[in-house]
């Protein structure tokens, strides 16, 4: 069999914004994703991720499949703030079926022990952090009104949070565009950095942020 895997040493909660991810995907196949009929100007969650001190982590830890049953009470909330935003063949670690949220616990919820121990568990402290730290909520507070067009210093961002959140996060961006936010925490669930290669919440060259970003509007496929 594999090796077990060695404990993960932070959490990393990404955040997506549909704009971003609707405006460069054919793929909607999902009512409550990029086939929406109603605009969308919030960050929703992709995933609650652990990762390494040294900028890797595991995946697919263990074999188990995902069960329904065992989240129905959470599934409305589920749908409504961890949407498939849009659909693609792309294989999972297991079942290779279900929401993109199921498929974020077969990929990382399964890693995250012993903090993360089940299913429920995965998913209940996904959505508690997702609730209790409001991204989209700290850059209004912050003077940061989202506003489709408009252009933002991203160290602006970036100290918003910083100051709204108590550590730095990390910002993805394609052509220009936030595409994913994400919030780091320690293993008590306690705020702290997002480790980077780059400074500043830079991930890699790819996923580069310009000086000046946009959050442009979520627009209707149809
Ligand atoms: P991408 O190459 O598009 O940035 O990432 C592809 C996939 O790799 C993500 O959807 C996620 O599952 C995984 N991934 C990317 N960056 C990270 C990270 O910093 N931590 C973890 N745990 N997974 C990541
Ligand atoms: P990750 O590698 O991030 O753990 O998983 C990403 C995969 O989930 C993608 O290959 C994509 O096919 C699928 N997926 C379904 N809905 C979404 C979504 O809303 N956002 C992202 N990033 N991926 C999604």
């Amino acid at each position: 069999g594999r090796e077990a895997q060695r404990e993960f040493d932070y959490f990393k909660l990404s955040l997506q914004w549909p704009g971003t991810i609707c405006a460069s995907t054919r793929y909607c196949c999902a009512s409550n994703g990029c086939c929406r009929s109603e605009p969308l100007q919030t960050f929703t969650i992709h995933g609650l991720w652990p990762d390494y001190d040294d900028g890797t982590w595991p995946a697919c830890c263990r074999r188990t499949q995902f069960e329904m049953d065992k989240i129905l009470p959470l599934k409305e909330t589920l749908d409504k703030y961890w949407p498939s935003l849009f659909c693609s063949s792309s294989s999972t670690c297991f079942s290779g079926k279900g929401p993109f949220w199921a498929h974020e616990w077969e990929k990382h919820g399964t890693c995250s022990a012993p903090v993360v121990q089940d299913e429920l568990q995965y998913f209940t402290t996904a959505l508690d952090l997702y609730f209790k730290y409001n991204v989209t909520e700290m850059l209004s507070s912050g003077g940061i009104q989202i506003s489709n067009g408009k252009e933002y210093a991203l160290s602006d961002v970036i100290d918003t949070i910083k100051h709204a959140f108590g550590g730095s996060p990390q910002i993805v961006c394609k052509r220009g565009s936030v595409e994913e936010l994400r919030l780091c925490f320690d293993k008590e669930l306690k705020p702290r950095d997002c480790l980077t290669t780059l400074t500043n919440g830079i991930v890699s060259r790819r996923k580069h942020c310009p000086q000046y970003i946009t959050l442009p509007t979520y627009d209707p496929l149809v």
